[in-house]
């Protein structure tokens, strides 16, 4: 699934190729449940004959900014692309979407296993859909404060916690299996257990994994492709995600595992992310003792 790099990389790709066109029509297939909100008919009725003025990214969604006011969310989830190219174009398989631009190039939009979703937002619905998200890892007002306040006010485990798009968004499963191998933390921790030094650590390595990842026009494992159609470069940089089970670690060595940790899926080195013996005996060992 495209995560905040490759969703970023999708939206600046296609900026150029929409920001100041207008739609003149939009055409939805047979498979209506793309349009999440509002009906179709309304969706591409209000769509019809505005100007694209900006192209955005709030967490895994492209967010498409109309002169009416209202935006255009997208959210591609397992396969969704989307493509500007001429109308006479053969048209693909799977395509579901597809908006007649001004001066004749059509944007498509194709997703073969349907879980992508579209919504037509008004002003005041965007801003309800944007505070319901968690926080923008590589906002530059981010701070690594903010961040352990937000780990140590939850107890929940940080696997699950990072992939929460309430919590912080844009990160799947990807980036977090990244990022917590590079700040050698274990993913089945909790999070208010972390100590200062390590909050401080995972809030690095989420946002280098993120700006090295989107460097590299994001990661392509199997379907992901920009808004031109080309494969993202950054499969070469993971470290943990893209190795198999009993793969040599490549920090120390040891043979790197799989586990399920909440119900995901998860790749760490079982000696870099050592759980720590018990927090509260690491820290204080003589008043552990008494109690
Ligand atoms: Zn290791």
């Amino acid at each position: 699934m495209p995560e905040l790099p490759e969703v970023e990389t999708v939206t600046r790709t296609l900026a150029p190729l929409l920001c100041g066109r207008r739609i003149e029509q939009v055409d939805i297939g047979a498979y209506t449940r793309c349009i999440a909100a509002p009906d179709p008919a309304s969706f591409a009725a209000r769509i019809a004959g505005r100007m694209v003025t900006n192209l955005a990214r709030r967490g895994k969604f492209i967010v498409i900014g109309l002169d009416s006011g209202d935006r255009v969310t997208v959210h591609l989830r397992m396969t969704g692309e989307l493509a500007v190219t001429a109308p006479d174009a053969p048209i693909p398989q799977h395509t579901h979407l597809v908006m007649e631009l001004s001066e004749g190039d059509q944007l498509r939009y194709t997703d073969v296993r349907k879980f992508g979703r579209w919504s037509l937002l008004s002003p005041d619905e965007y801003e309800a859909f944007s505070a319901s998200l968690g926080a923008e890892p590589l906002d530059p007002l981010f701070t690594p404060e903010q961040f352990r306040d937000m780990l140590w006010s939850r107890k929940r485990i940080l696997k699950p916690l990072l992939l929460d798009q309430t919590f912080i968004t844009g990160i799947g499963n990807i980036y977090a299996d990244e990022a917590l191998f590079r700040a050698r933390i274990h993913p089945g921790r909790r999070s208010h257990e972390l100590s200062e030094a390590e909050s401080v650590a995972l809030y690095h390595t989420i946002r280098n994994v993120l700006t090295g990842a989107l460097a590299h026009r994001g990661t392509t494992l199997r379907n992901y492709r920009d808004g031109n159609g080309q494969p993202g470069e950054n499969l070469a940089q993971l470290r943990i995600y893209s190795r198999n089970a009993g793969d040599p670690c490549d920090e120390c060595g040891n043979p790197v595992a799989r586990l399920v940790i909440g119900q995901r899926g998860t790749m760490l080195c079982p000696v870099c992310q050592a759980l720590p013996q018990n927090p509260e005996v690491a820290r204080a060992p003589d008043s552990s003792r008494s109690g």
